[in-house]
C-alpha cells in the first residue's frame, strides 16, 4: 500500500519512487491510497495496480471515517505500507490497518508508528521533493532505474482533446495555484503573454485551472485580445491532464499543473516567487524559471502579508524572454 501525497504536484513528484517500487517488485500488487483528485491523477498508471480513494470530505470524514477506512485496509492484508504523505495520520492509518512493515519519513511526530523509519532533517528539506520521495524507498534498498516523472493517459482521453481544440500549436496558461494567492502572477500579464504567443507564433491559447480559479480565468478571457479556450473550472483532473499533454508549451505559476506538464515532458515557463524554486522546480529537462530575488523569498506563505513584490517585479517582458529562449525548436514538437 502506498499512501500518496495530498497535493497534485507532490503526487506527481512521487511517481519516480512509485516506479522504483514497481521495478523492484514487479510481481507485487501495488495499491495507492489517495484523495479523490490525486486518485484521478494516478488512474491507470503503470506504477500501480489500483487506486483506493480516501475521501475525508465525505464517506471517510472524522475519526470514525478514518477508523472505518483503516478497517477496510486491514481486511486487504497488505504486507507493506510506504508513506509518501508526511502527516502523522498516514502513520496511524497504516498502524491501525495492521500493515506489518511501515516505511516513511519521521515527520510530524509519527516515529512510533513506523517500523522502517527514514530520518528527515535539513538534508532532506534541501533536496528536490522528487529526490526526497525517492530517499524514502532508497533507504530500504529500493532503487530507481530512471528518475523520469512520467504520467499516463488513455487513447480516449487524447481523443477527447482533439475534439475540443482546433489544429495547431497550443499553449496552456495555468494562472492559479490552489495553495494560495501568494503564488499567483497576475491575470492581465498572463493575458499579455497569451496575446504575444498567439500573434507571433499562431498558438491557440488554452486556460486551465480548478473550480476555485474560475474568476481568474474570466479575468484573463476579458483582458486577452486573441481567441481563448477557457477550461478553468470546467474539466476533470484527467481532462486537464490531456489538455496539458497536447500543448507545445505551458506558462504557469508554481502549482500542480506545472508538475503535470513536467510529467508529460511539456516545455514549461514557470513563474516563482513565494516558494522554493530549487526544491519544487519542474522535474524535467525542459523548463525555464522566471523569478526576481527579493529578501523575503521564499516565505512559503499562502497569502502575501506585504506588497507581493516577488510577483510584481516579474514583468511580461521577463516571461516573453523566457518563452523565446525555447523558440523556434519548441514549435517542432516537445523538447
Ligand atoms: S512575503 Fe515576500 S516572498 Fe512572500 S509572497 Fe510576499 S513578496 Fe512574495
Amino acid at each position: 500500500m502506498i499512501r500518496s501525497a495530498n497535493w497534485l504536484g507532490d503526487a506527481v513528484m512521487t511517481v519516480p519512487a512509485m516506479m522504483a517500487v514497481r521495478q523492484t517488485y514487479p510481481e507485487a500488487h501495488i495499491a495507492v491510497v489517495a484523495n479523490p483528485l490525486v486518485a484521478q491523477l494516478l488512474e491507470n498508471h503503470p506504477g500501480c495496480d489500483e487506486v483506493i480513494v480516501y475521501n475525508k470530505r465525505a464517506e471517510h470524514a472524522g475519526v470514525l471515517g478514518m477508523l472505518r477506512f483503516a478497517a477496510d485496509l486491514r481486511r486487504r492484508k497488505f504486507d507493506c505500507a510506504i508513506l509518501f504523505q508526511y502527516a502523522i495520520e498516514a502513520g496511524i492509518m497504516a498502524f491501525l490497518a495492521g500493515i506489518p512493515r511501515r516505511l516513511g519519513f519521521t515527520t510530524d511526530g509519527r516515529r512510533i508508528f513506523l517500523t522502517h523509519p527514514v530520518p528527515f532533517g535539513e538534508a532532506e528539506k534541501a533536496i528536490h521533493q522528487t529526490d526526497a520521495f525517492l530517499r524514502i524507498v532508497n533507504h530500504y534498498g529500493i532503487k530507481a532505474e530512471e528518475k523520469r516523472q512520467t504520467l499516463s493517459l488513455l487513447d480516449s482521453e487524447r481523443a477527447w482533446v482533439k475534439e475540443q481544440l482546433p489544429e495547431g500549436p497550443v499553449v496552456t496558461i495555468n494562472p492559479g495555484a490552489a495553495y494560495g494567492s501568494a503564488k499567483r502572477w497576475y491575470p492581465e500579464r498572463f493575458a499579455a503573454v497569451g496575446d504575444f504567443l498567439a500573434r507571433e507564433y499562431g498558438m491557440h491559447v488554452v486556460l486551465i485551472g480548478g473550480p476555485g480559479e474560475v474568476e481568474i480565468g474570466k479575468d484573463i478571457a476579458a483582458a486577452i485580445q486573441a481567441p481563448v479556450h477557457n477550461f478553468v473550472g470546467k474539466t476533470s483532473v484527467r481532462q486537464m491532464m490531456a489538455l496539458i499533454d497536447v500543448a507545445s508549451l505551458m506558462v504557469t505559476n508554481d502549482s500542480g499543473p506545472m508538475h503535470i506538464a513536467a510529467g508529460f515532458n511539456v516545455p514549461i515557463v514557470a513563474i516563482f516567487g513565494s516558494t522554493n524554486h530549487t526544491t519544487t522546480s519542474p522535474f524535467s529537462e525542459s523548463y525555464r524559471i522566471v523569478r526576481h530575488q527579493v529578501e523575503c523569498s521564499p516565505c512559503m506563505l499562502r497569502e502575501c502579508p506585504i506588497d507581493h513584490r516577488c510577483m510584481d517585479r516579474v514583468t511580461v517582458a521577463d516571461v516573453v524572454d523566457a518563452v523565446q529562449s525555447f523558440m523556434p525548436e519548441l514549435l517542432q514538437g516537445k523538447a
